[in-house]
């Protein structure tokens, strides 16, 4: 579906072209085209003064093509030339729906000078087929760039599933591939499934954390979800044979309106809280900023980042990126200290998935124990300082 013109009407001005942020419509001498780029904005309907433009009235009924859809895709997302963690989680996840619908899992894996063993990386976490495109002006990632082809490939081939990893690039182009198809797209899943119908399963916290809603998309292909990292497990399976694609596209597919001037890479804590091993978070309980100085000594000595919940955040104690939950970063490092956390379901959301849970809490009906490992009923100011001397001790550190 695209805006519709009225030819009569139309006076071929140009304001509506100029207008439109999609650059769907083209300009003629004498008529004015608009291509299947159009997302369907309204910006150009707004624009025209002589009521030229309008938009389609939306259809509720199924797609007459779903039949032609068929096969599950993941979008492949890497960095500085290692294939990101969350490709591996959705291929083992996307491998697990395949095998139940009976159809193919293929990665797409876009870039610039790509090496053959991301392939076959891929093909190890379950891809059966993976379709690569590897061309100069996929160096740096951009949205504009990166859609467009995802979405070309998509027209060609006609996948009935695409997953991406929930990450700052799946959130930031996956909306847009899913605008210009005009299919639907759940963001942020926690969880997957298929129906005996073929119809995807979507669960993701709603109304605050407080549900988990599954949505399927049962009208429109392909169903398009993002996927947060670490909550699905990676399965290697070394020997797995598959088919590496290399395919081309037209050149319109490369041509893009921003221009990479530099790459700074990010060094800040954020990107520490999600790659660690070890975090230690703490939370109102600390009483003041100043406290969180029991949390950083602590994480130091452990070689651990340092967390939070929303409750200190809110206090002004530590900065936003230190956030972990619903609102903040999702993690699932070996071991997850909370101090002083109560364990709202927000906050759990953001990391159950940890492998060992300690939680600190003085208070024993406190939900953080209902997913903890290890629960230590205490007075933070009194374990953790006590805590910290015992590893001192332990090392031989002499404290
Ligand atoms: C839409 C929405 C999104 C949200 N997103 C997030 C999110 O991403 N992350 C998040 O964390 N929260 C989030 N929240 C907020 C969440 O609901 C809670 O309010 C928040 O997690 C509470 O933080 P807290 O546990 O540190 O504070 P509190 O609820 O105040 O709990 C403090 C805990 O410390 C314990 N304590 C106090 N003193 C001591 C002591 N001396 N020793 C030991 N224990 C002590 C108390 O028993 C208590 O359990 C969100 C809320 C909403 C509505």
């Amino acid at each position: 579906m695209k805006a519709l013109i009225d030819k009569k009407k139309c006076t071929v001005c140009g304001v509506c072209s100029d207008a439109c942020p999609a650059g769907a419509i083209e300009l003629s001498e004498d008529h004015v085209e608009i291509s299947d780029d159009c997302t369907l904005c309204g910006i150009c309907v707004d624009t025209c003064e002589f009521g030229a433009l309008s938009l389609p009235k939306a259809g509720t009924g199924p797609a007459d093509d779903l039949e032609s859809y068929r096969g599950i895709w993941v979008y492949a997302e890497w960095r500085e030339g290692e294939v990101h963690r969350v490709s591996h989680e959705l291929l083992s996840a996307g491998r697990k729906l395949a095998d139940k619908r009976g159809v193919e899992l293929c990665a797409v894996l876009l870039g610039s000078g790509l090496q053959a063993s991301m392939s076959q990386e891929l093909i190890s976490y379950g891809a059966d087929t993976v379709f690569v495109v590897d061309r100069p002006e996929l160096a740096h990632f951009s949205d504009e760039i990166y859609s467009k082809i995802v979405v070309e490939l998509i027209r060609r081939k006609k996948p009935e599933i695409l997953l991406a990893g929930a990450t700052s690039t799946g959130r930031s182009f996956i909306p847009r591939v899913a605008a210009s198809l005009k299919t639907g797209l759940t963001a942020d899943c926690t969880e997957l499934d298929m129906s005996d119908e073929g119809l995807l399963l979507q669960t993701r916290p709603a109304f605050g954390g407080n549900i988990m809603a599954t949505i399927v998309c049962p009208n429109r292909r392909p169903q398009m979800a993002t996927v947060r990292p670490k909550v699905m497990k990676p399965v290697k399976r070394d020997g797995r044979q598959g088919r590496i694609e290399s395919v081309s596209l037209p050149e319109e597919c490369f041509a893009g309106r921003i221009e990479v001037l530099e790459v700074i890479p990010e060094k800040d804590q954020t990107a520490r809280l999600t790659e660690a091993d070890v975090i230690v978070s703490g939370g109102r309980g600390l009483r003041k900023g100043e406290n969180f100085s029991l949390i950083e000594e602590l994480a130091g000595l452990v070689n651990g980042a340092v967390g939070a919940s929303r409750g200190a955040v809110e206090e002004g104690w530590i900065p936003p990126s230190h956030q972990v939950g619903q609102t903040g970063r999702t993690v699932a490092p070996t071991l997850y200290m909370a101090v002083g956390i109560a364990g709202a379901i927000q906050h759990l959301v953001g990391m159950q998935g940890s492998q060992v849970i300690v939680a600190v809490n003085k208070d024993p009906h406190a939900p953080i124990f209902d997913v903890a490992t290890y629960g230590v009923v205490a007075d933070l100011f009194d374990f953790v300082p006590a805590f910290v001397k015992r590893i001192r001790r332990e090392r031989g550190e002499g404290a």
